[in-house]
């Protein structure tokens, strides 16, 4: 088969641009299966991994297809965290900037109410975990009739969680003329007979088990004595002098006391578990994505579909005790086609466990000494150098996409019987501006927020200053986030 290019998909300007600024160049092997059949809207089985491009792979059809002048939320997707409902919506959010493709992720811990005013606005897209979908669905604050696509993404993950029983509560209320896609890692019987109960006909797409992340990471195993993990971890830090590296623990308690030696040594360092607040997570990855700090220690929380850029070496401070654990984790390097180095340091005690890992792999996990005291003592002055440097900052690909947009805060809204309309009849009469440069527009009851795309924000901000919006004055500011 010809590699296929994204241009054979004859997808619309407003994606194509998007995917060039994520430099998208050329489509993975699950989104070259997945486009063009999705957007015949034809049912789909994916069989594909983490890493592999599938956000993407259902992301660019979708919002191709999406009808913008609708309403009500035409795509749902479901995710089994918290974290990767977060990572999907801002996926989809990028893909659709330029289509002004609105994306709203719902999920528990965060209040409903501020989730319920999110979804009183025109939303394209509804990302989240099915007990919250749940939940909306119940209070009548999520409307399905005009939901055509739907997929469910990591549908093993869902079945491990014990979410399949609301998973299929929220199939039997979607309208049966619905397009669906499940993706997973693995199909167990639970989810084969969801899917032949649920689906109409599907198509079958499986992609290599490790996808595209395999020849783009360079596996290695360090045997090591216990006592000497965190010293052999330093050393190892010294030697590769990373720019951003993750570091996975099993627990809660290991993750925090690597952090803490590492911050003790004076290492750019976070931690993440899930013993942290829901927004503590978010602070600490996001902080993370944009390059506040080179080293992030964690537990398997943060394995399992977190999007960052250029990680560019992942040390398995514990050997996993799952063996998809150790892809997902080492998947977190090698992404977009780069290239990353996983270290596994293992003790006597969980030698048994790399066995399962190496025949779930397929390969064999070449072996490595510690870095001797001259390697190390060779590579001390740069990695000092780098501790005490500027840090890193990440060429995020959100960044990119959001770069000439500024988001303008006025001070009016619903209660002064203000629409997206007038927003958009008044600001795109300002020379120079035209209703292309408008992005997405949220009408609250006392304030509205409007993105002003293509580096048009400071132009509009100054004429708006002084235009009325529907013959009324309001105040206009550029929106704090
Ligand atoms: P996913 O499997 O959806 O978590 O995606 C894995 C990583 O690959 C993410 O960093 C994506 O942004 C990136 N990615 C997805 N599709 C492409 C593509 N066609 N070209 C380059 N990078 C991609």
């Amino acid at each position: 088969m010809n590699k296929q290019q994204f241009t054979d998909y004859r997808l619309s300007d407003e994606i194509t641009r998007a995917l060039g600024i994520m430099k998208y160049e050329s489509p993975t092997e699950v989104q070259q299966q997945v486009i063009p059949r999705a957007l015949e809207r034809e049912d789909l089985v994916v069989k594909a991994q983490t890493g592999s491009g599938k956000t993407a792979a259902f992301g660019i059809p979708v919002i191709e297809l999406i009808d913008w002048a609708e309403n009500k939320p035409q795509v749902l997707v479901l995710t089994p965290t918290r974290e990767l409902a977060v990572q999907v919506r801002e996926d989809m959010t990028n893909i659709g900037r330029f289509k002004r493709i609105k994306a709203t992720a719902v999920y528990g811990k965060e209040p409903f109410s501020k989730q319920r005013e999110e979804l009183k606005q025109k939303t394209h897209i509804v990302v989240g975990t099915p007990g919250r979908v749940m939940d909306h669905i119940e209070r009548e604050t999520l409307s399905l009739d005009r939901i055509e696509y739907l997929i469910i993404d990591e549908a093993d993950e869902m079945l491990n969680r014990g979410f399949l029983a609301d998973v299929e509560k929220i199939l039997q209320q979607l309208p049966k003329d619905r397009v669906t896609m499940v993706f997973s890692a693995t199909f167990p019987q639970d989810i084969e007979r969801l899917c032949q109960k649920h689906m109409n006909a599907p198509a079958r797409v499986a992609i290599e088990s490790t996808g595209m992340t395999a020849s783009t990471i360079e596996h290695r195993l360090l045997p090591v004595h216990r006592n000497e993990k965190l010293a052999v971890l330093q050393d190892i830090t010294v030697v590769e002098n990373p720019d951003s590296c993750m570091i996975f623990c099993r627990t809660k308690e290991n993750v925090d006391t690597v952090y803490a030696e590492l911050d003790k040594a004076g290492y750019s360092a976070e931690r993440l578990h899930g013993g942290l607040e829901q927004e503590d997570r978010f602070a600490v990855m996001n902080g993370f994505k944009m390059g506040n700090f080179r080293y992030l220690v964690a537990t398997d929380v943060a394995a399992r579909g977190i999007d960052v850029d250029n990680v560019e070496l992942v040390i398995n401070y514990d050997v996993p005790v799952e063996k998809e654990s150790y892809v997902h984790r080492t998947g977190r390097t090698g992404r977009a086609g780069k290239q990353g180095t996983a270290i596994t340091l293992m003790t006597r005690q969980e030698e048994r466990l790399i066995g399962a890992i190496e025949s779930y792999v397929q390969f064999e996990i070449p072996m490595i000494d510690a870095p001797t005291e001259a390697e190390v003592a060779a590579n001390q002055d740069a990695f000092e150098q780098k501790l005490s440097g500027r840090r890193v900052v990440r060429n995020n690909k959100t960044a990119r996409i959001n770069q000439d947009i500024m988001k303008l805060h006025f001070s009016g809204g619903k209660k002064k019987k203000l629409r997206a309309v007038d927003f958009v009849g008044t600001i795109a009469k300002i020379p120079g501006v035209s209703a292309d440069d408008i992005g997405i527009i949220t009408i609250n009851d006392q304030m509205t927020y409007v993105d002003i795309l293509n580096g048009k924000g400071s132009i509009v901000l100054q004429a708006m200053e002084t235009t009325p919006v529907k013959g009324k004055k309001l105040k206009v500011s550029k929106a704090r986030k």
